[in-house]
């Protein structure tokens, strides 16, 4: 059996295309693109927010 080399850490689920690839800013009225992926734990969904958005996210923590 060969030795899978990509080993997610514990309690780290794959994460699906779609969530992946469709992340935009969160902040009502925002359209832009979500760099900044937010959770209180790994298992949580991430919140995503834009760059200028971003502290939006750390009320999230
Ligand atoms: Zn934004």
């Amino acid at each position: 059996m060969p030795e899978d080399p990509i080993r997610l850490p514990e309690g780290f689920a794959p994460i699906s295309k779609s969530t992946l690839f469709e992340h935009w800013c969160e902040h009502p009225g925002c359209k832009k693109w979500g760099g900044y992926g937010y959770a209180r734990l790994k298992t949580d969904v991430s919140r995503w927010f834009c760059y200028e958005h971003r502290q939006d996210g750390e009320g999230v923590l």
